[in-house]
């Protein structure tokens, strides 16, 4: 497979009145080309701030303290996104044109003041050399695309005549108007009703086949992981605890984390439309990251002495599955349980 993005070791710290909150603490993963990759993780496990740092769409004070990331262009030219001056043209070329960002909340990305045509027609327009006629061709052959009721009046209407779930189609059109070769899409469907979700994530699925795009699909919900995803990254605080194909993070998690994550979830089959439980112990604290492997205070199979004090580093196995513990794979849950 083609790589299209890697990540290696990327660090973005904030610098805040209580210290330096170390959001995410040398994350790697990587995509290849027409791949779904699925982040999991609860809410403060970096999971947008990493994703964000592609795009670089990151607040001022964010620091970029280390590594690198880089991308494969549409011409085939390597870059290194890291490098780049998150203003400049290289950047606004890959923002929209190489790739594409959808959000929870749509008007994220949409303005209240234009309608959307207006809107995909500017994006079209930017990077492509087309007339006016042309680029409202393809607003409407885009909306068409994303299933949009009535695409030739909805082309000149506002968002606010829109209802929810037509906005995230409008976004979707939007993000897509350059075929973009990855999607980054950051709890897109979490907003929604069950059926709404389900609509969407149908969509996303649809149009990730047709187009052979990669996304990287950012969710606290396992069932929509095991929806769309080829590959799973699981994220805690900060630092990506494993990585694998999903029926390897579904049926042979090796780290703890991804484990109590799985065992929060009542039954595989049903899980579908179901958000994470909230696993025993404390919330994560980014302020406040323990010593060690950060998840020992709330690790079932944690050893004193061991896990409080050592860092883990990722234990790779043959098929390529990784899993971040001083214990991965020597099956410590079923000697816990004896
Ligand atoms: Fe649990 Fe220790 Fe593994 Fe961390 S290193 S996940 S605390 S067993
Ligand atoms: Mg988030």
């Amino acid at each position: 497979p083609e790589r299209l993005l890697q990540l290696d070791n990327v660090g973005v710290h904030f610098p805040t009145r209580d210290g330096l909150v170390k959001a995410v603490n040398g994350v790697s993963y990587h995509v290849n080309k027409g791949e779904v990759l699925g982040i999991v993780g609860e809410s403060g496990s970096g999971k947008s701030v990493t994703a964000r740092s592609i795009m670089r769409l990151q607040p001022k004070n964010a620091i970029n303290a280390s590594g690198t990331i880089r991308y494969r262009c549409k011409s085939g030219e390597e870059l290194l996104i890291n490098e780049q001056d998150r203003l400049g043209r290289t950047m606004r070329n890959l923002r929209g044109n190489e790739i594409g960002m959808i959000f929870q909340e749509p008007m994220t990305a949409l303005s209240p003041v234009h309608t959307i045509g207006t809107q995909i027609m500017r994006t079209v327009m930017l990077h492509r050399q087309v007339s006016k006629a042309d680029a409202r061709a393809r607003a409407i052959e885009l909306l068409t695309k994303v299933q949009m009721p009535r695409p030739t009046d909805i082309v000149d209407r506002f968002p606010h005549h829109l209802s929810g779930g037509m906005r995230q189609r409008a976004m979707i059109a939007l993000a897509l108007a350059c075929d973009p070769a990855l999607l980054i899409a950051d709890e897109p469907t979490t907003a929604l009703d069950v059926t709404t979700e389900a609509q969407i994530l149908e969509l996303l699925k649809r149009l990730q086949d047709e187009m052979n795009m990669a996304i990287v699909f950012i969710t606290h919900n396992f069932g929509v992981v095991a929806d769309i995803a080829d590959r799973v990254a699981v994220m805690y605080l900060g630092r990506v605890v494993e990585t694998g194909t999903v029926d390897e993070i579904f049926y042979e998690p090796k780290h703890p984390y991804t484990q109590a994550l799985l065992q929060s979830i009542p039954r595989l089959g049903q899980s579908h439309g179901r958000r994470l439980r909230t696993i025993a112990g404390m919330v994560p604290d980014p302020f406040n990251v323990p010593t060690g492997c950060s998840f020992h205070p709330r690790c079932m199979q944690a050893v004193g002495g061991i896990c409080d004090v050592k860092t883990p580093d990722d234990v790779v196995f043959a098929s390529g599955q990784r899993a971040r513990c001083h214990f991965a794979g020597q099956d410590r849950q079923a000697e816990a349980a004896q």
